[in-house]
């Protein structure tokens, strides 16, 4: 069992979740068993009750564990499906060192940081890698945060119980480029390196973040600061499409010195064969181009739909696609001179969503998707949003609406789920985690899975209300998809329409550049046959005239 340590220097969103993933493809493809986890630094027990402001996406996991959204990155470049043991913050730890507290479970002994705290952490991390052969930890935060000085101790000790030859330091840094003075500079990075040290902590490994290429200088000077042999100063260097991480830190050389490290070289060769060329290949030299609308109200941020962006970006390599995200934000489509922005798009997309900030703008989105005969896709709220918009605009239920949006709504299409009427308390208490759903033959979904059952990761407090089922289906409105036990409403779609379907569960985390998502590969299809549609059709419009 080998245990690889990622930590961050300098500044935080230096992408070491990227990193640590990217490293996880890499030893994949070497035959190794790999799991990635990541440790969090804050008192939050889950960043569930985190405003995407604060903490970008929040990521569910197969077992319903909210988790942060580098788990996402873990899970889109290696095979393995993560359980919440692979997502721990320091209140979890608090949390379970004070129930054990009140158990008395530590015999009359003063409870502290060290051993309490860190014995807490250490023993996570035995667990978590239980059934692997390389388990690699990401710790969030920078080198020298006061939050974080528990989780590194806990590695030092761990390091120092399994032995130094079973566990590698991987230090993600940033080589800042100074534009007056023109050069790329180390001091940063031989500071943040120092940080570690005082602590215990030599690294193995020192990956770069730079904007530049890092010279054979600039790498000898930081070899000799940070006390590490040269080939082991890594650069990471930014890409154009994250997916080809894994080729650009194979040519550094990164998996190759991980491997000697641990002395695996001879069972673990490097693999002839790279798929990560492949994903690249088909990134890079797309046959179509299309546009589609994300209609959300946290467009200005890089995180929030992150998995959402990325599996666009897989249903793009499905069909050897260009994808082109158009972020609109729901508010501006409220005056109507806002529609304008949805003119030249190949598809809509409305994804999940809490609160009625923008839902009516969503609601427009999908009116002018539905009428217009634009491929539309909704994710969660976005299929919440549908259903209102058809109930109000096709069925005429003028004052249709979701509890959430309206609680005094006369026509509640969207309610409360029933369990959650009890429910006050806020943290991991949604509909989490992944649900079977029985598919309706002959339906776009059908089409799209080619199967009839399926498992699907959710989030939700409110459910298409079934009282309205009936006449949503006798107005055009096509329920292709229900969960078997309870009946709950899962996939809709339009039937006088080329591709509208909306599913009441989060399909984004589930899919992969290697294996894109069924459902982001058919709305992109559609939104591909409705590019080549238009544009003949825009010809001969002009002819006409
Ligand atoms: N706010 C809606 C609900 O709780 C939708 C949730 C979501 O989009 N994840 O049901």
């Amino acid at each position: 069992m080998k245990y690889i340590f990622v930590t961050g220097g300098v500044v935080s969103s230096l992408g070491k979740g990227l990193t640590a993933a990217a490293l996880g493809a890499l030893l994949e493809l070497r035959g190794l068993k790999v799991r990635i986890q990541k440790f969090d630094p804050y008192l939050n027990v889950d960043p569930g009750t985190m405003s995407p402001f604060q903490h970008g996406e929040v990521y569910v996991l197969e077992d319903g564990a909210e988790t942060d959204l580098d788990l996402g990155h873990y899970e889109r470049f290696t095979s393995g499906k993560l359980s919440r043991l692979n997502s721990m913050s320091s209140g979890q730890i608090y949390e379970s060192v004070i129930q054990k507290e009140r158990r008395g479970a530590y015999l009359g002994n003063t409870v502290q940081v060290i051993p309490h705290v860190t014995n807490e952490i250490k023993e996570r991390i035995y667990q978590s890698g239980k059934d692997v052969d390389v388990l690699i930890t990401e710790i969030g935060g920078t080198t020298g945060d006061i939050e974080g000085l528990p989780f590194v101790e806990a590695l030092r000790q761990f390091a120092l119980e399994v032995g130094r030859n079973d566990c590698i330091f991987i230090h993600v840094t940033l080589v800042p480029f100074l534009q007056a003075a023109g050069e790329l500079k180390t001091k940063p990075t031989q500071q943040s390196v120092a940080k570690l040290r005082e602590i215990g902590i030599q690294p193995h490994i020192i990956a770069c973040r730079c904007e530049h290429p890092l010279d054979a200088d600039l790498r000898a000077k930081i070899s000799l600061f940070c006390n590490v042999p040269v080939k082991a100063v890594v650069q990471a260097a930014d890409v154009s499409s994250i997916y080809e991480l894994p080729l650009a830190l194979q040519k550094e050389g990164l998996d190759d010195l991980v491997i000697d490290l641990f002395g695996l070289g001879k069972t673990h060769p490097r693999a002839e064969k790279n798929i990560w060329h492949e994903i690249v290949r088909r990134i890079k030299n797309p046959a179509n181009e299309v546009t589609i609308g994300v209609v959300g109200k946290y467009i200005e941020l890089q995180d929030a739909y992150k998995s959402v962006y990325e599996s666009i970006t897989h249903g793009g390599i499905a069909n050897n696609c260009k994808v082109n995200i158009v972020r609109i934000d729901a508010e501006d489509l409220e005056k109507k001179e806002g529609l304008r922005r949805l003119k030249n798009l190949d598809g809509i997309l409305v994804p999940g969503g809490f609160g009625d900030r923008g839902t009516e703008g969503k609601i427009a989105a999908a009116r002018y998707a539905r009428e217009n005969k634009i491929p539309y896709y909704g994710l969660c709220l976005g299929l919440q949003i549908a259903v209102i918009e058809f109930a109000r605009n096709v069925l005429r239920l003028k004052d249709a609406n979701s509890v959430e949006f309206d609680p005094e709504t006369a026509r509640p299409v969207i309610n409360m789920m029933e369990e959650q009427k009890k429910i006050t308390d806020k943290g991991a208490t949604m509909r989490l985690g992944s649900y079977e759903c029985a598919i309706t033959p002959g339906t776009l979904a059908a089409k799209a899975y080619k199967q009839l059952n399926i498992r699907e990761r959710h989030r939700h407090r409110f459910e298409v209300n079934n009282a309205y089922v009936g006449q949503l289906q006798r107005g055009g409105m096509l329920v292709s998809g229900i969960n078997p036990r309870r009946n709950l409403v899962e996939i809709v779609e339009i039937k006088d329409h080329p591709w509208f379907l909306a599913v009441q569960f989060h399909p984004e985390f589930q899919s992969k550049p290697n294996h894109p998502h069924p459902l982001f590969a058919a709305f992109i299809g559609a939104a591909v046959r409705h590019a080549k549609g238009a544009k003949p059709s825009k010809k001969a419009a002009r002819r006409r005239k």
